[in-house]
């Protein structure tokens, strides 16, 4: 792998069989696919100065590794994905617990056996808990909207209390509206969990954090002698998106061309934009060993901040007397500031416009979007590495 920033004098796209937009996730992989599957001569174009996406992390000023779009932790039920990644990276065994700061009492999320008993007392807790494992069984996740729904008074008054306490507030800081007014889908990523697992990601196979660093397993994963990257390289510069065919540097390209940018900023926007959450990290470098007991305090009742992050906790970096914590503030995104889309709205209409954008770019046989921004999704990392792989297969099979 070479990485440069910026593209050399004399750059020329015939000299690559491939053209990937961003060195995230879904441009990663793509590029290490066809280098590896069809012998592609990739030039992967980034338009930050660094690779590895929204998964980036750094190592900052106190000596503390830090995610700098966001605490991100490894967990898939996905064997080809965990197969693929565990090639550039070892992961560790950490397993991400989550506390709720509830009045002051930290509670386990999902909300739980254990969260239960905090919450209504030991003996109150535990009827209650044997009536949902009558209702649910044992060991399920129940999306909160679902719990809501049930007649029984006592089973209400749960349901009630986690929808106040652990939703309600959270939701309305994260995206400005109710548990109700949002996708459904968004809600059951966090479900009610009727057992004694108090992991984030209960019952996910695989999950970890990787043994160096994110930004370490992207660098193993370009490494590669038909793959050169370029920072600093916005490619809507060079890109001109036609009816039914796509100019690179003013010239006709018959390469592939792999894009994982917003769809609406190829366009200008023409068509409106593409609403997205966008968040203010406050990261902050306290004179102490430890902050708070687990990798992320969510804060569902009070302050103005959704979550605290301590990436100590998370690493399990050793640096004595310092530690790094990070607040997220949710707001709109402003697409004409230079704010990061990091969450995408899945509300119908959003979803017609993606759609609109979509249709101009299916008729160009060579042009191929994927990855959280190219297909308007709210993806983990797992799905969107699943993505690319499948969108790199189908490339290979047609060689
Ligand atoms: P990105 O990582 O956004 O990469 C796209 C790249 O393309 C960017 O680097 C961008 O600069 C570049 N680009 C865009 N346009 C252009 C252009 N015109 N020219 C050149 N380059 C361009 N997932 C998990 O599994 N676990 C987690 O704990 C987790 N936590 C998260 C926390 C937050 C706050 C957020 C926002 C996301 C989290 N995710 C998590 C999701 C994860 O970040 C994404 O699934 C993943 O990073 C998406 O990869 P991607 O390649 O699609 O997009
Ligand atoms: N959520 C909540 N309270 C919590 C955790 C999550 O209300 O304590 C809701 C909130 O709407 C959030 C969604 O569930 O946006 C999904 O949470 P998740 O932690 O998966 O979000 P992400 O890590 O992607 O920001």
């Amino acid at each position: 792998m070479s990485i440069a920033s910026g593209l050399p004098e004399g750059f020329n796209p015939s000299n690559y069989d491939a053209i990937v937009v961003g060195a995230g996730y879904a441009g990663a992989v793509c590029a290490r696919m066809l280098a590896e599957g069809s012998s592609f001569r990739v030039a992967v174009l980034e338009r930050r100065n660094h690779i590895a996406g929204n998964a980036y992390d750094y190592v900052d000023e106190a000596g503390v590794l830090v995610h700098k779009y966001g605490p991100h932790i490894y967990h898939t039920f996905d064997d080809r994905v965990h197969q693929f990644l565990t090639r550039f990276t070892d992961f560790t065994d950490y397993q991400h617990k989550v506390l709720a700061n509830i009045h002051g009492t930290l509670m386990p999320v999902p909300f739980n056996h254990q969260s239960l008993k905090l919450a209504f007392g030991d003996e109150k807790g535990e009827r209650l808990y044997h009536k949902l494992i009558m209702t649910f069984g044992e060991n399920k996740k129940v999306p909160i909207l679902e719990l809501r729904k049930l007649n029984d008074p006592e089973l209400s008054e749960v349901a009630d209390y986690v929808y106040e306490n652990v939703f309600l507030h959270y939701t309305m800081k994260q995206w400005g509206k109710t548990p109700d007014q949002i996708d459904p889908e968004v809600m059951g990523r966090v479900p009610v969990f009727v057992g004694d697992d108090d992991r984030y990601f209960p019952q996910a196979p695989h999950q970890g954090m990787p043994a160096v660093s994110y930004t370490d397993m992207f660098e193993h994963m370009l490494d590669h002698d038909l793959i050169s990257v370029f920072t600093d390289v916005d490619a809507r510069d060079l890109l001109d998106v036609e009816q039914t065919s796509i100019k690179v540097c003013g010239q006709a390209y018959g390469g592939e061309i792999i894009y994982t940018g917003a769809l609406d900023e190829l366009f200008n926007m023409d068509l409106g934009a593409l609403p997205y959450r966008t968040l203010d990290m406050q990261f902050e470098t306290l004179d102490q060993d430890q902050f708070q007991p687990v990798g992320t305090v969510n804060y569902t009742v009070s302050e103005d901040f959704t979550r605290i992050t301590e990436f100590k906790n998370m690493t399990g970096q050793v640096v004595p007397g310092k530690t790094t914590i990070m607040r997220e503030y949710s707001k709109p995104y402003d697409p004409q500031s230079s704010q990061t889309p990091y969450y995408v709205i899945n509300e119908p209409q959003n979803i017609e416009l993606y759609k609109q954008y979509r249709e101009r770019v299916r008729g160009l046989i060579n042009f191929h979007v994927v990855g959280r921004l190219a297909e308007y999704r709210y993806y983990d990392m797992d799905g969107v590495v699943a993505s690319a792989l499948e969108l790199s297969n189908k490339i290979i099979s047609q060689q």
